[in-house]
This record gives C-alpha cells, sequence and structure tokens, in this order.
C-alpha cells in the first residue's frame, strides 16, 4: 500500500529538532521548538507534579477506563483555572483530551460536523497546525491580518476590518494568550472590541489557550477569554496542559464549550471522543487536577510557574539590551514588550539559513524564536549574531 507513497513533509518544527539533534557543536542554542526551558537549559518536571504523581502511585488501585470524556474533577479543575467566575458550571461542557492539540481537532471536527458551511478565521500568522487540522478536515478558511511586523505589535484595525466580513456561524480562532509564534496578544480593549463583533456578527469564538501562566499570570492571562464568556451565548476553549504544568508527553488537553445546551454538547463531545480515541489519557490530568484541589500543591505549582514567567520576561529584556547594544538602535525593542515564548525576529528564510549554519543558532524559518531557550551565557553571542545577520 505505501511503495508508491511519496510521505507528506515533517512540520517545519519537528524537521528543525532532527537538525539540532544532529548538530555536533558543544555552544548550539535551541531557540527553535516551544518547550520551556530553565536557566539551566532544562525543561523540568516541576516539583507540584512530581509530589502529585508520587501520592497517586501510592492511592491509585485500578488503571480501568475512566468515562469517555476523563474525569469530571479534572474538567471542572480546568473550567475555574480558565473561566473562573465569568460564567456559571451549568453553562459550560466540557471534556478532556489528549493534550491542547486534540482539544483544537474536536472543537474544529465538532464545528464541522454541525455546520459545515462554516468559515474559520485564522489569524495571519499562526500555529501552523491551525491550518493543517482545518485542511486535514475539509473546513473552509480565511485569515485575518493580526500582526504588524514594521512595528512588532498587534495590527488592531487590520484584524477587525477583516474579521467584520465573518458570518453568522464562521468560528473566529484566537490565542487566548502568548501568541504562537508573534508574542503579541490583544489588550482588553481589543478583547471587547472582538466580543461585539461577534455579538454584532454572529461569528463564534474559539479561543486556544496554550500558555496560561507564561504571559502576565494565571489571572491576567485568562481576562480575554474570560470577557468573551461573559458576553457571549456561545464560546469554544481549547485548553493545553503541556507548558504550564510542564506535562508535554503525558498529553493533558480539555474542550470547554460556554453554551446554554450543556448536556447536548457534553454528548457530542463524548461520541467524538469515542470516535477518534476513545478515553482521554488519565495520568497526567489527575496531576492537574491533584495540584489544583490542594492548597499546598496549588501554591507550589503556581510559585514554580511564577518563575518560569520570570525566566521568559527576564530572557526578553536581556536580549532586547544586549541587541541595543549591539546595534546602537531600539529596532529589537519589541521583544521586550511581547509575552511568552515566542517573538517573531524579523528574519528571512535565508537569514534563518545563516544563524543556523554559521553561528548554530537554530531559528524556526519564519523568524520565530523561543526566548527560553536563551541562557545568560547564550544571550551576548545570540545578539552579536542577529546584529550580524539582521544588518
Ligand atoms: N495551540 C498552540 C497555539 C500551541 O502553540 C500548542 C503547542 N505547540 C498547542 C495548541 C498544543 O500543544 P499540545 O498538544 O502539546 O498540548
Amino acid at each position: 500500500m505505501f511503495e508508491t507513497v511519496t510521505p507528506p513533509e515533517p512540520d517545519k518544527i519537528i524537521r528543525l529538532m532532527g537538525m539540532f539533534a544532529a548538530d555536533p557543536r558543544v555552544d548550539k542554542v535551541d531557540l527553535g521548538v516551544g518547550v520551556y526551558r530553565s536557566p539551566e537549559g532544562k525543561t523540568p518536571v516541576m516539583a507540584a507534579v512530581k509530589a502529585a504523581e508520587r501520592a497517586i502511585w501510592e492511592r491509585q488501585e485500578s488503571k480501568g477506563y475512566v468515562g469517555l470524556r476523563g474525569d469530571p474533577g479534572f474538567i471542572e479543575a480546568m473550567r475555574r483555572l480558565i473561566l473562573g467566575d465569568a460564567v456559571p458550571e451549568a453553562r459550560v461542557a466540557g471534556a478532556g483530551t489528549p493534550g491542547g492539540t486534540a482539544a483544537v481537532r474536536q472543537v474544529l471536527e465538532s464545528v464541522h460536523r454541525l455546520q459545515p458551511g462554516a468559515t474559520v478565521w485564522i489569524s495571519d500568522p499562526t500555529w501552523p497546525n491551525h491550518p493543517a487540522i482545518i485542511d486535514h478536515l475539509g473546513q473552509k478558511r480565511r485569515s485575518y491580518r493580526y500582526y504588524d511586523a514594521a512595528s512588532g505589535s498587534l495590527d488592531r484595525e487590520g484584524m477587525l476590518a477583516d474579521l467584520a466580513e465573518a458570518r453568522r456561524g464562521d468560528l473566529i480562532l484566537l490565542h487566548g494568550c502568548c501568541h504562537n509564534p508573534t508574542g503579541v496578544d490583544p489588550a482588553l480593549a481589543d478583547w471587547r472590541a472582538l466580543a461585539d463583533l461577534c455579538a454584532r456578527t454572529g461569528a463564534i469564538p474559539f479561543v486556544d489557550m496554550a500558555y496560561q501562566g507564561f504571559g502576565d499570570g494565571l489571572e491576567a492571562d485568562a481576562a480575554g477569554v474570560r470577557l468573551l464568556a461573559e458576553a457571549l451565548p456561545e464560546v469554544f476553549v481549547a485548553a493545553s496542559c503541556s507548558k504550564n504544568f510542564g506535562l508535554y508527553r503525558e498529553r493533558v488537553g480539555v474542550v470547554l464549550i460556554v453554551t446554554e445546551a450543556k448536556a447536548a454538547a457534553e454528548g457530542v463531545l463524548a461520541g467524538m471522543n469515542r470516535q477518534n480515541f476513545a478515553f482521554p489519557p488519565d495520568h497526567g490530568a489527575r496531576v492537574v487536577q491533584d495540584i489544583l484541589s490542594d492548597q499546598t500543591l496549588g501554591d507550589a505549582w503556581r510559585a514554580e510557574l511564577e518563575g518560569m514567567r520570570e525566566v521568559m520576561a527576564g530572557n526578553r529584556r536581556a536580549l532586547a539590551q544586549a541587541l541595543r547594544g549591539a546595534t546602537g538602535s531600539d529596532r529589537f525593542g519589541f521583544l521586550a514588550a511581547h509575552r511568552g515564548m515566542f517573538s517573531l525576529i524579523g528574519a528571512s528564510p535565508e537569514q534563518v539559513d545563516i544563524l543556523r549554519e554559521k553561528h548554530g543558532i537554530y531559528l524556526v524559518g519564519d523568524g520565530r524564536m523561543n526566548v527560553a531557550g536563551l541562557t545568560a551565557a547564550a544571550i551576548p553571542r545570540v545578539a552579536a549574531a542577529l546584529a550580524e545577520v539582521l544588518a
């Protein structure tokens, strides 16, 4: 069956991971793949996660199946973490998924089944898996302007002008915080404008929340999605615990749907889980549930997450300052204003190649930089290389 098949090109980020692993240079710097790294260059298991895992190992007596939507306690804990008091529990349907990717997939597939004519609006640029999943499902998609490369900030007029063309039942895909790849988020006034636009057009927001806690803090990062949930009858959310709990390989995600028809929505989500993977993985979700429902573990987790957030913000400030020194200009000042792991550095694909080949500095081809990959030792070298190559 496969003899005549040309396998699909691997995702550019996955390809970059392979190239980095094969590079023998000891001072190579990985600013590509989207994982958090400590100042020592590690992607650690968080202390609260270790403690929760130990307790689960001690007390767990069965690995029998849980429900099709996973443990309701996990869904409830995630509802509180993301939506807070924005809407009552009775108006939020939920289901566990294998990571944030599957949450995105389940939302898009639900909408495709229920409203096959709907267009999904995605930001330009966005996480490449968004258009990939939309295209795989055969959905219609359109892009909306989002990033103003000249100023390194939000193109709010362009965004609102493009989205004004959305129609009733269309889905507007928004990044909840720490936009991937730009690092530029809407301000609260922009979220308000988006809520008004959805109310006016009948388009439905779909918030992809992969980095809560990496931007301005757990509560501040959820302000946009909470504003939408308060203002509108229907909101889709796909959330990931990969980054903020460091549970990447355990695959922990959740779909939340703000709706007046909770029972029906949960039935759809359960059926979709059944067909795509049956039961969501339990271990990581149980870890998250235990951390969020225990004061001591929760406090330890929040403190460690805050520390990670500060490392990334510190890396941003340090690189922006080093670049100010290396270029004699404030051209890269936007780095310090952006949030989360990513920024677009403004490098062409050719410049990205030179940075990799000549300097051992790995960026994604569109010039996306993961600031968590920087270390104090690497920052002066990275700044000098960027100043030279992007001059
Ligand atoms: N959405 C966005 C925007 C992301 O950047 C990611 C992680 N790369 C995800 C969703 C999903 O991550 P995961 O499936 O690892 O939880």
